[in-house]
């Protein structure tokens, strides 16, 4: 299995998984917070087609995660799986789009790989992650939670990579010129992961078979590359884990397993 990022933070976040198992090939997506014409571009980058999509999984209704998913799947006829909240909160015509729903603990067959849905703690309805697995390798991601709880670790525990919100540093945060409230709503316990709070839970997680975190959905007004890189490598490093950085506009480059 491999993995990539076709971008991420604020302004849009994107990964993929594609598995090779028998010959036969799954590619899934997972959100797409970017516009056609760019997704079209980034698939190129990474060497895909839209047609290599088997599905989509979406998150949130967040723009940054949902706004390209309407016109790809209904371009291409891609299934596409979401939370009954998230339908809900997505104002756009599903017509036409081949709609599945999915809710926490669900586990939905793709081709070769198997991904699996759990709740986290957002300012939406019905917010959901996903982990995926070939049977081999599992990837994680973990972006938009304003906290940890129990029950994602427990999803999270045994990842060979893992895809994970740095979103602020809390002292960038504290002097940004951000209004209070917004300020109060990222860091509250419906909104996102502090570099602090990655790092406390990179080593709480099982990372017996961890082979790289990727520091994902990093502000760009609120923290920097370099500090969720720092925060990312002082847990990682001891135990031999790579530390790669999600850039919003390039992403990563493919991460194999
Ligand atoms: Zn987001
Ligand atoms: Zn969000």
């Amino acid at each position: 299995m491999k993995v990539i990022s076709l971008g991420s933070g604020s302004k849009g976040n994107c990964f993929v998984a594609v598995s090779h198992v028998d010959g036969k090939r799954s590619a899934v997506m997972f959100d797409c917070g970017f516009g056609i014409r760019i997704i079209h571009r980034r698939l190129a980058r990474a060497k895909l087609v839209p047609e290599d999509l088997s599905a989509i999984f979406v998150t949130h209704e967040h723009g940054d995660h949902a706004k390209g998913i309407v016109p790809l799947a209904k371009r291409y006829g891609i299934p596409v799986w979401m939370s009954y909240g998230t339908f809900m909160g997505i104002q756009q015509d599903f017509a036409d789009v081949d709609l599945n729903i999915c809710k926490d603990g669900d586990c939905i067959a793709v081709g070769s790989v198997k991904v699996t849905a759990f709740s986290t703690s957002h300012d939406v309805s019905e917010p959901l992650q996903y982990h995926v697995t070939d049977g081999v390798f599992k990837a994680g991601m973990l972006t938009d939670t304003g906290r940890i709880t129990k029950h994602i670790k427990k999803h999270l525990d045994g990842c060979h990579v893992l895809f994970l919100e740095c979103n602020y540093d809390e002292e960038m945060l504290r002097y940004s010129d951000y209004p209070v409230d917004i300020k109060r709503r990222i860091r509250g316990i419906h909104g996102h992961l502090s570099n602090d709070d990655a790092a406390a839970f990179l080593m709480d997680v099982d990372s017996s078979c961890l082979k790289a975190v990727v520091a994902s959905h990093i502000s760009q007004n609120n923290n920097a590359p370099e500090l969720a890189r720092k925060a990312m490598e002082e847990v990682a490093h001891p135990h031999g884990i790579q530390v790669i950085v999600a850039d919003q506009e390039m992403g990563t480059d493919w991460i194999e397993l």
